[in-house]
């Protein structure tokens, strides 16, 4: 087999984990290939994706804010994909540029290798944030059959938005209802990006959920955020957002490089102490 490369594609891109996870499974599998960082400015995305044959890569994963750009791209994006309308894994098949999005793949494999009877009884949801990784998760929980989904969001409309779009269900809540939909919830899941080092406090009083309840920050930098140090004082299960990002990357993997790699402890402590030196460097 020939040398294969792939990359991740995004603006910025430098702070991009995704080659320490691919080069990790490289080295492991012992694949001949490699895997690089790829910073394509907003103006040039569409040709770059155009001309992906001619790139030298065999796939690609894509990040912030390219995603939306990546599925316009494609002629048959997955299902997952063509509903999110945005897509994070690209590979070359027979000279056509393919595509799926492996976000909703990430959020649940996680969450099911972490608390794997989370779905037993599990109604109702509250999803904090209406960006692009709210909606996946969105996805993911009707997916397995939540019945009653809150999208609480700093501004109103994209929530309501994204209601409107998924029906019956999810529904939007105003940030000062939270109270009330938290006594009600068996999962909470933050998807905006307050809590991230640089970034406001994310403001949440867990003190109304209920003891079996799960908090899940899919916000990994720092990887104990204070809503995750809060979910835990109180014996709540508390879900980190390191494994997301580890599990979306293997179906990429395996499409690139034709070996499907494992999330192993050794990977998670590639990305922990390199998680911790950037922690100690800010
Ligand atoms: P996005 O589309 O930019 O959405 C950002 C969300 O955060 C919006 O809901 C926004 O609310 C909210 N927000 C930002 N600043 C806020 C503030 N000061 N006060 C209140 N709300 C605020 O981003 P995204 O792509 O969905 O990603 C969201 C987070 O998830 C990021 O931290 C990202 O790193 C993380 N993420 C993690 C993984 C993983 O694998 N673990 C995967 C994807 C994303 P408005 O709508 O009001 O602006």
């Amino acid at each position: 087999v020939s040398f294969r490369r792939a990359c991740v594609i995004g603006h910025p891109v430098a702070h991009s984990r995704s080659p320490l996870i691919h080069k990790h499974w490289l080295a492991e599998l012992k694949i001949e290939g490699d895997y690089v960082r790829q910073d394509v400015p907003p103006e040039q995305i569409a040709a770059f994706l155009k001309n992906f044959g001619g790139s030298g890569f065999v796939g690609a994963n894509v990040t912030v804010p390219h995603k939306e750009a990546a599925f316009r791209a494609l002629k048959r994006p997955d299902p997952v994909a063509a509903h999110l309308k945005a897509a994070n894994t690209l590979w070359l098949e027979n000279g056509e540029l393919n595509g799926m999005n492996t976000d909703v793949y990430g959020f649940l494999a996680h969450l099911d290798e972490s608390v794997p009877d989370w779905n037993r009884g599990a109604r109702s949801a509250v999803v904090l944030g209406a960006g692009g990784a709210a909606r996946a998760i969105v996805y993911a929980l009707i997916q397995r059959g939540l019945e009653k989904i809150y999208v609480v969001n700093r501004t109103l409309e994209r929530a309501e938005a994204i209601a409107q779009e998924f029906g019956k269900g999810v529904s939007a809540a105003a940030w000062n209802t939270l109270p009330a939909k938290l006594r009600e919830a068996s999962l909470v899941v933050n998807a905006t990006s307050l809590g991230m080092s640089g970034q406001p406090q994310l403001d949440v009083d867990l003190k109304r959920m209920r003891a079996d309840s799960i908090v899940y920050d899919i916000v990994y930098v720092p990887l104990e955020t204070p809503l995750l140090a809060s979910a835990r004082a109180r014996g709540l299960r508390a879900v980190d957002g390191l494994g997301m990002l580890l599990h979306q990357a293997v179906p990429g993997f395996e499409k690139w490089f034709g070996v499907r790699p494992k999330v192993s402890h050794a990977l998670r402590a590639v990305l922990l102490q390199d998680l911790g030196a950037k922690g100690r460097a800010s």
